[in-house]
């Protein structure tokens, strides 16, 4: 199992990388936020150790960046604020777990063991497009690190296109997967929700991904 320990307090990160050695993980350590994006990108991690406070990026940036890149691995968020909003943001951001500095290394391995265990069922709780998040289990979105307020309908509605993203969907479709009804004739019901749900997902960012396709429907994707 591979780890990687963003932090830049030399002391912490030898800590780290010393006791995660001894129990059986190989360990590499990056000292900034930029060199940690670069590896957590670059580099195949079952999981990362991520500090916020770093030079050049902090922590919240490196995880939105990561999600908003399509990696899963988990992220333990090591913080010196204990701070409820601090850790609400890095939740919303998905982080996995966050542990207050001071900390024991007991408890850290601990955390590291349970978020290795729960790894793999996780990814299929989060789908990622482009810089779009949405977590299943939170029920909620995140676009380029913002969260976007749903409805249920709206938040199932992006769910089933998210699902099959890439794939042109009917109005009839959507109709029946989001309204469980069958709107033989009055469509138009799709039409609405696309169009407030754009004004949520889409209208704020340059980027858009909801697109439609004359006569067939809707598909998201990153284009
Ligand atoms: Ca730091």
């Amino acid at each position: 199992m591979k780890i990687l320990v963003v932090e830049d307090e030399a002391k912490t990160s030898a800590h780290l990388r010393k006791g995660l050695g001894e129990n059986g993980f190989t360990v590499d350590v990056a000292d900034s936020g930029a060199d940690g994006l670069f590896l957590a990108t670059t580099g195949d991690y079952d999981l990362i150790v991520l500090d916020v406070v770093l030079p050049q990026m902090d922590g919240w940036s490196i995880l939105g960046a990561l999600r908003g890149a399509g990696k899963q691995m988990p992220v333990l968020f090591l913080t010196a604020r204990d701070s409820v909003p601090d850790r609400v943001k890095g939740l919303e951001l998905g982080a996995d777990d966050y542990l207050v500095k001071p900390f024991a290394f007991s408890e850290l391995l601990a955390r590291v063991r349970s978020l290795l265990r729960r790894g793999p069922g996780r990814q299929a709780d989060l789908l990622c497009i482009a810089d779009l998040e949405i977590d299943m289990a939170k029920q909620c979105a995140i676009r380029s690190c913002q969260r976007v307020d749903l409805t249920a309908k709206e938040f199932k509605l992006l769910e089933l296109l998210a699902r099959r993203a890439g794939e042109i969907l009917s109005r009839i479709l959507i109709a029946e997967q989001v309204w469980d009804i069958n709107f033989d004739c009055d469509t138009n019901v799709v039409d609405v929700a696309i169009r407030r749900l754009r004004s949520k997902i889409d209208d704020p960012f340059d980027k858009k991904l909801i697109h439609t396709v004359r006569g067939r429907g809707y598909v998201l994707e990153s284009r």
